[in-house]
């Protein structure tokens, strides 16, 4: 956004009291942040409650360093007279209101699009391919929470044509929250899976939280949903103002692929009413119902099969997700490295095994996947086990927890199984042993930064 600090100020739909603005109400805001140290000139900073210090004790500081307005909490002590205050009842419920006035001042086109895994990357594939001919504007990284959301919201450019924006949620009633602040034209549900079963009791209450992402559409808008998922679809038939449209594998969907193919150069798959095959440079039969996802909003639109050729082929996934990448000496990284489960380390070993690879070995490189409790030690171990040795050529394990997959997969193959305690050794390793032709995947918890071991493969 690019506002006066007047404009700005007429947009707030609470109440408030501006200080020390005296003649400065023409000067420019053009960027909202709750992190003091990315505050600049032309910032508005909101001051939220931290774990450790309370962010008004930032707001003197960042004035002093040229920040151009903040918010203030009511009744809290030490208001500055160093810069524009803007006083309000609580600066969170402000930052969100403000997004939600500051959305409803736009023309643009919103997408939001929730679900327990593929949002991020299901954002990423819209944007590429609707961004083939429009201004697109998505979610930085994975800001998709109640400060992520009217963040990403607040940072749209006053001639973005469409805004893609993902929505997060570890509780009932958060994702009814975000997509009434985003009023979405498209909402897209990409699956339904286990995580936050604690909070929701069960996959169905999962599910249920995340379709409060409908709410925020009105009676133009249409709601996309994974249909080879039958607790998304079970709703179909309820009475509703919006529309609804299904896309997947299963060929009841309105949009559904078939004949996919996997290379090391990415996937390619044909989709009912389109001519040609669809290709794009990511892996994973996941990814071809995210893609399925973005081709049903293209289409909506009125995109042309070239156009969304051209989308897809131009995918850049946010970096680490089932990512294929070109390493040295003409080796291919499957980057997964995210994070990793022990389930989500099954399936990506899993999908390696399955890959048809002409020449050249398949090497797996696993570290510790972090915080799976006191199970831990047996989940690695299990992991281990159950990698295919006879479709695997190597395993290469580093860290603590990663000594147990060694072990597992030790039972089977211990001479094509090497165990490093640290990184360093195993990249040495690794600088020894790969060459042409190779295909590794590579896959740790974020703790691990098993990335620094791709960075050391390109
Ligand atoms: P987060 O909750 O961390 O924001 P996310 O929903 O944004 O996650 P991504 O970051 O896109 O998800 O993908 C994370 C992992 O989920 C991928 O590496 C992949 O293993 C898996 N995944 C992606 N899409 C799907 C899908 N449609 N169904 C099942 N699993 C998927
Ligand atoms: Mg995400």
């Amino acid at each position: 956004m690019k506002k006066t600090i007047r404009d700005l100020v007429a947009l707030l739909p609470f109440s408030h009291t501006v200080h020390n603005a005296q003649d400065r109400l023409d000067e420019v805001i053009d960027h909202v942040t709750i992190d003091s140290r990315t505050a600049r000139e032309g910032s508005l900073f909101v001051p939220l409650p931290g774990a450790n210090v309370d962010g008004h004790e930032f707001v003197a500081p960042s004035f002093d360093k040229g920040v151009t307005a903040s918010f203030w909490k009511k009744g809290t002590d030490g208001m500055p007279s160093n810069g524009v205050i803007i006083e309000v009842e609580d600066p969170e419920i402000a930052l969100q209101q403000l997004s939600k006035a500051y959305r409803d001042s736009l023309t643009l086109k919103v997408v939001a699009i929730t679900g327990s895994n593929g949002k991020t990357t299901t954002k990423d594939m819209i944007a590429s391919v609707l961004g083939v001919k429009a201004k697109v504007q998505k979610t930085k990284g994975n800001y998709n929470n109640h400060l992520g959301v009217p963040l990403t919201l607040l940072d749209l450019e006053e001639d973005t044509d469409i805004s893609i924006v993902e929505m997060g949620m570890s509780a009932r009633g958060e994702i009814r929250f975000l997509t009434k602040l985003a009023r979405p034209d498209f909402a897209v549900v990409t699956n339904i899976g286990e995580s936050h079963m604690q909070e929701l009791g069960s996959r169905h209450g999962i599910s249920e939280a995340k379709l409060e992402i409908a709410e925020g559409l009105d009676t133009s808008g249409t709601l996309f949903l994974c249909g080879d998922e039958p607790l998304l679809t079970r709703h179909m038939d309820d009475p509703r103002e919006y529309a609804v449209k299904t896309f997947g594998r299963k060929t009841e969907n309105d949009l559904h692929s078939s004949a996919e193919e996997m290379t090391t150069t990415g996937t390619s798959f044909q989709v009912n009413g389109y001519e040609s095959r669809f290709h794009m440079p990511v892996l994973g039969q996941h990814n071809v119902s995210n893609a399925l996802a973005a081709i049903s909003i293209a289409k909506e639109l009125g995109y042309e099969e070239s156009e969304i050729q051209g989308g897809l082929a131009a995918i850049e996934l946010t970096p680490m997700r089932m990512q294929l990448v070109n390493g040295k000496r003409g080796v291919t990284i499957l980057n997964d490295a995210y994070n990793a489960s022990a389930t989500s380390m099954k399936a990506a070993i899993e999908f390696l095994a399955a890959f048809p690879l002409e020449d050249g070995r398949k090497i797996v490189v696993l570290a510790d996947a972090l915080e799976l409790g006191d199970q831990e030690k047996e989940l690695h171990l299990d992991v281990g086990r159950s990698i295919p040795m006879d479709e695997v050529d190597v395993v290469v394990t580093f860290g603590e927890l990663g000594g147990w997959i060694a072990k597992g997969a030790a039972e089977q193959a211990a001479e094509r199984v090497h165990h490093f305690e640290d990184k360093k050794a195993a990249q040495a390793f690794l600088e020894e042993t790969v060459t042409a032709g190779d295909f590794l995947l590579i896959k740790g918890s974020r703790g691990m930064k098993v990335e620094e071991t791709i960075q050391f493969l390109l």
